[in-house]
């Protein structure tokens, strides 16, 4: 039987590549899709000489053809496609008065239109294989409420939990099923900047500008990427079956938002 293959947007580092490592002991071949190919042929190559199955492709999630091109060679060469992780993401922080059209556009079509993307490329996979298959999309904690200073974030996290929403609905005759996950704060690159803008607004250091982020979580601690992987595991695999539309929120229990 062919292997399982999932198709992981963003995955050189961070969250993504947690889940690549996650996904790897649960069976599945990884594209480990991202920008970076450098870091990504890395994380490639540690998956391999640990024994599992990985390709890095060098993807800019936002070119819709480049995202296609790369999810059908990713299916070609690596098994049976079936889920496809639209995890890659940017955070800058905006504040309301800073925002210019440039901006406006690199963020959503980075955030949003990647995701549609996907599940177009991903979409026309599935159907040409005969079967069914998962989209996992990343939200976040600001996706559902609203974060300040990160106003063109915060509302392309919330337009991913909208769209996760409509596909589920547009795709469910297919046998495919459409679901989110949401971080709160996750220690990985992404979130070192944001905690450095923090600090560096407030004269202060790194590690002052990461503790502020803890106070508001429930568990008391920030969160690792394997947190997060986790539950992009159970979303992947068949346990979730029965699930589609939804958004699993993995935060550590931030002011139960
Ligand atoms: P990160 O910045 O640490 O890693 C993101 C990865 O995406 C990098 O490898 C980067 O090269 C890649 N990438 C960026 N732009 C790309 C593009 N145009 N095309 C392809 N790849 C691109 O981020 P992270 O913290 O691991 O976040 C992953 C996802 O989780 C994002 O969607 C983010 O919004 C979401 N999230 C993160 C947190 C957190 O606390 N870190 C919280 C909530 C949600």
């Amino acid at each position: 039987m062919n292997k399982e293959v999932a198709f992981i947007t963003g995955s050189a580092q961070g969250i993504g590549e947690a889940i690549a490592l996650r996904l790897v002991k649960d069976g599945f071949a990884v594209a480990i899709a991202d920008l970076n190919l450098e870091l990504a042929e890395k994380v490639a190559q540690s998956i391999n000489d640990d024994g599992g199955e990985a390709e890095a492709f060098k993807v800019d999630v936002s070119d819709r053809e480049g995202v296609r091109k790369a999810i059908e060679e990713a299916a070609e060469k690596l098994g049976d496609f079936n889920v496809l992780v639209n995890n890659a993401g940017i955070a800058p922080t905006t504040p309301i008065d800073t925002i210019t059209p440039d901006m406006f556009d690199k963020v959503y079509h980075i955030n949003v239109a990647s995701c549609i993307w996907g599940m177009q490329a991903a979409t026309a996979v599935f159907k040409s294989k005969g079967h069914g298959g998962k989209i996992i999309n990343a939200t976040s904690q600001a996706g559902v409420v609203g974060n300040a200073n990160l106003m063109l974030y915060s509302s392309t996290k919330f337009a991913i939990r909208g769209l996760t929403q409509v596909a589920a609905k547009d795709l469910a005759k297919d046998g495919i099923t459409a679901n989110a996950y949401a971080p709160g704060i996750v220690k990985t690159p992404m979130m070192m900047d944001i905690a450095h803008q923090v600090a560096v607004n407030a004269g202060k250091d790194d590690e002052w500008g990461m503790s502020t982020f803890s106070k508001d979580i429930t568990l008391g601690r920030l969160s690792e990427a394997s947190d997060v992987a986790n539950a992009v595991a159970f979303l992947s695999g068949h346990d979730s079956d029965y699930m589609t539309g939804q958004t699993l929120i993995v935060d550590g229990g931030m002011q139960f938002q």
